[in-house]
């Protein structure tokens, strides 16, 4: 049996995003920047997804601005907001220490322009309250960027009560909804979210296309260069098939919502049940605001990376917060932000579902986990010293 399991890292495109897309590579395919016919066809298609986006985030089409994904909207966003600030003396940033590289690393270049960068610890609950982010806030605050949704523990952050907060203060709040979009319900206007990311590729659409929300009135810094596209803040001509497809996607996820979120809740909660009863193992995230998809535990005494590698041996994708692909056999930041001490970070396991998934795959990963971390503890020396009293366990 093959499992796909890691749909935080990407997802299978929908039937319905494909063939809204292919249209528009034989068809319509000329460029929307152009004045015949043919082009202004295609800037009447470009202007639908951008309507249909907007529709399903509660905010105009002119505040939706396509880019190549959610890492170029969150350095965008980031990036304008910094300069803005800078431009008033302003030049502190609020975000969380459990971040995606795409708002960190952003962030981390900020620092070194002279920002001043608070990041908020996230180990109470696995999350942050807008209490915290209401304590950081000072006179020179420029900007609170936090994600919506964790993509490593799934944590779903109060976005609703921080973007209150900051609103009461006057501080422009973007969210890295990156996870979030088409599995949460998003209403930029009652959330008071002033920018937003998301990215196709997240919600079964296409890779290499996202959109940044801006609220109207926020100045926008361009990373690109060149044509008047976007309305001149994002030059290059229109990835129309991934815009189409985007939109297709997510407003399909959007209109299911209600019965995805049932179903896929239902999986991971047995999942996470199951899970539970391994020994020495323990839920990573917040237990109750959690993504519907979204199962990540620390099992001790193992290497993330060995349960990954026999557990696709056994047909299961999965994933782990080590970031040994990097070469580095550093733990997850995300991990060690909620207060995993190394040898526990080290062996995470992180199955994120989809509607697509059945029952029957949730019942082949609940036989396979415990077997494969069962394996791989009577290798390890670590165990044998935990099991011997060498070693206090942790969990
Ligand atoms: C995947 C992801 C991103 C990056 O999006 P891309 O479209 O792959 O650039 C950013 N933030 C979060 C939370 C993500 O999960």
């Amino acid at each position: 049996m093959q499992v796909y399991a890691d749909n935080a890292a990407t997802t299978k495109m929908s039937g319905l995003a494909i063939e809204a897309m292919i249209p528009y590579f034989d068809k319509i395919y000329a460029n929307p920047s152009s004045l015949h016919t043919a082009g202004q066809e295609a800037k009447e298609v470009l202007d639908a997804a951008r309507e249909t986006v907007a529709k399903c985030l509660g905010c105009q089409a002119r505040e939706i601005y396509f880019t190549s994904g959610g890492s170029e909207a969150d350095n965008q966003a980031i990036l304008s907001a910094a300069r803005y600030g800078a431009r008033k003396g302003k030049k502190h940033i609020i975000s969380t220490a459990f971040e995606h590289h795409a708002v960190l690393h952003t962030l981390q270049k900020l620092e070194k322009e002279g920002f001043e960068v608070t990041l908020l610890d996230v180990s109470q609950g696995h999350n942050v309250t807008a209490q915290q982010v209401k304590d950081a806030i000072r006179e020179d605050t420029c900007l609170v960027t936090t994600m919506y949704a964790n993509n490593e523990i799934g944590s779903v952050l109060p976005i609703a009560e921080i973007g209150a907060v900051c609103k009461e203060a006057g501080v422009p709040f973007h969210t890295d909804a990156v996870q979030a979009a088409g599995h949460l319900h998003i209403d930029v206007q009652a959330q008071n979210i002033d920018m937003l990311s998301l990215s196709g590729h997240k919600f079964h659409g296409p890779k290499g296309v996202g959109a940044l929300y801006v609220r109207r009135g926020l100045p926008l810094v361009n990373l690109i260069e060149g044509g008047a596209q976007e309305r001149g803040k994002r030059a290059g001509t229109e990835n129309i098939p991934g815009i189409v497809g985007l939109a297709a996607a997510l407003e399909d996820a959007c209109t299911h919502m209600a019965e995805n979120t049932a179903k896929v809740t239902a999986l991971r909660d047995k999942l996470i049940a199951g899970l539970s009863q391994i020994p020495h193992s323990a839920l990573n995230g917040d237990s109750v605001n959690r993504l519907p998809g979204n199962v990540s535990f620390c099992f001790e005494g193992i290497e993330g990376e060995s349960l990954l590698l026999l557990l696709d041996a056994k047909g299961v994708c999965a994933s782990s917060g080590s970031a040994c692909t990097s070469g580095s056999l550093d733990p997850s930041h995300v991990l060690l932000a909620i207060g995993r001490v190394h040898d526990v970070a080290h062996g995470s396991l992180r199955l994120s579902l989809c509607h697509y998934n059945t029952e029957e795959e949730v019942d082949h990963i609940l036989q396979v986990v415990p077997e494969v971390v069962q394996l791989l503890r009577n290798m390890s020396p670590v165990w044998r010293d935990l099991q011997t009293g060498k070693r206090e366990y942790i969990l």
